[in-house]
């Protein structure tokens, strides 16, 4: 068998998907990875690093800790040919297989040090504040609101969020359960409403006003609306006839961009029909691997793996011990499917699947 040794893969994005997929492959090939920032953040412990800082040390991680044997470009990519990736710093990399795993944008600090500065001056802010205000209700702000509540029960939260329920992308039961369990900590949840924060703009002004006339005291915010996909710059690319009306690429059942040999797509950015969760993304990252391996070495497409999409569970932390959880035919809330997330929220596992020892604190 041909070793892929040689090829040159590059993977543009170094999140969940693009991490797990590097790690995968960077002995099998001569890989690169693309990202703006130098480490892979594990986005659902972000809330908890908020309210206890020193948890980002072992979620938020530097690519060379997982990547002994690729290379790590610290610039986005913003142009792809049939044959290269152009970078934003004007760097040029050819590429044998590329996969695209660029997710949801989003302005972030570009070193670990300084995220790390930045989840210790958010702390401060809410350790600070008496009251808080949380913008949007989908998963970040419910978890947000709810590791405040239950780390800080004598602050005021409150949760605009600007759709009929809280929890939009899982069913009303789940829903139903989080606004339960907001009222049972004294969360205030106000729907249907959207914030104008230019109404609070100065520091003697701490009254936000929302689009129903009503009006909250907070001494802080913080904005959980949803990131866009970061497709945006593909348009000017070879695959813009690739993307779907949502800008997301659409992928044939190996997790080829469609009609591409050689270009692979994974995690959100892909339309697959299913519910965007970084298990999935991981188990896309572990398809495309296996199949450019395959691809690598025997080059015999009849042996692809087909992704098939599983059953959608999506498990939202409510704090430190409790959570609500959907699964295909029961949803439950409480300590006991609190069990399965809320405590480590998945960070050893996940520092795991990278080669990384689940409890070690970064240097
Ligand atoms: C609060 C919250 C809680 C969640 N909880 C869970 C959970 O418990 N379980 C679960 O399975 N999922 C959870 N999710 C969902 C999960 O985070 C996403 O599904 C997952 O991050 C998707 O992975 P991805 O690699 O596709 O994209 P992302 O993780 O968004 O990574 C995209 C990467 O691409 C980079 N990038 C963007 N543009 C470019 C470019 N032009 N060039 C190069 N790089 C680029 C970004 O910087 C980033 O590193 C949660 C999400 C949130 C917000």
């Amino acid at each position: 068998m041909e070793s892929g040794k040689g090829r040159r893969v590059i993977v543009i994005g170094g999140g969940v998907a693009g991490s797990l997929a590097s790690k995968l492959l960077q002995f099998d090939s001569d890989l690169t990875l693309i990202d703006p920032k130098e480490y892979f953040e594990i986005t659902w412990a972000s809330l908890r690093s908020m309210v206890e800082p020193s948890f980002a040390e072992r979620s938020v991680i530097n690519h060379k800790k997982y990547l002994q044997n690729g290379r790590v470009v610290t610039s986005p990519a913003v142009n792809i040919t049939d044959t290269e990736v152009l970078t934003e710093d004007g760097l040029v990399f050819g590429y044998d297989y590329l996969v695209i795993a660029s997710g949801h944008t989003d302005v972030i600090p570009k070193t670990r040090q300084e995220k790390l500065s930045q989840y210790q001056a958010e702390y401060e802010k809410i350790k600070s504040s008496e009251s808080i205000l949380i913008v949007g209700g989908g998963p970040s702000g419910v978890e947000l609101a709810a590791e405040i509540a239950v780390d800080f029960p004598e602050k005021k939260v409150t949760i605009v969020h600007n759709g009929p329920r809280l929890l939009e992308f899982v069913g009303q039961k789940a829903a139903d359960k989080a606004f339960d369990w907001m009222k049972s900590k004294k969360v205030e949840v106000i729907l249907n409403q959207r914030v104008d924060l230019s109404s609070a703009s100065s520091d003697d002004n701490k009254t936000y006003r929302t689009s129903g006339g009503e009006t909250v005291h907070a001494d802080c915010h913080f904005l959980c609306t949803g990131k866009p996909l970061s497709s945006e710059w593909l348009k000017g690319t070879v695959l813009k006839d690739n993307l779907d009306g949502k800008g997301r690429l659409m992928v044939d059942e190996y997790l080829r961009v469609n009609g591409c040999k050689n270009v692979f797509a994974i995690g959100d950015i892909t339309d697959v029909p299913e519910m965007k969760q970084g298990y999935i993304a991981e188990k896309h990252a572990s398809v495309a691997t296996k199949n450019i391996k395959l691809l690598m070495s025997s080059g015999n497409e009849k042996k692809l793996s087909s992704y098939k999409p599983g059953p959608d569970i999506a498990i939202i932390s409510l704090g430190r011990k409790e959570s609500v959880a959907q699964f295909p035919f029961l949803t439950v809330s409480g300590c006991v499917p609190g069990l399965i997330k809320s405590k480590d929220l998945f960070v050893g596992k996940t520092r795991k699947a990278r080669g990384l020892d689940p409890n070690l604190v970064e240097p």
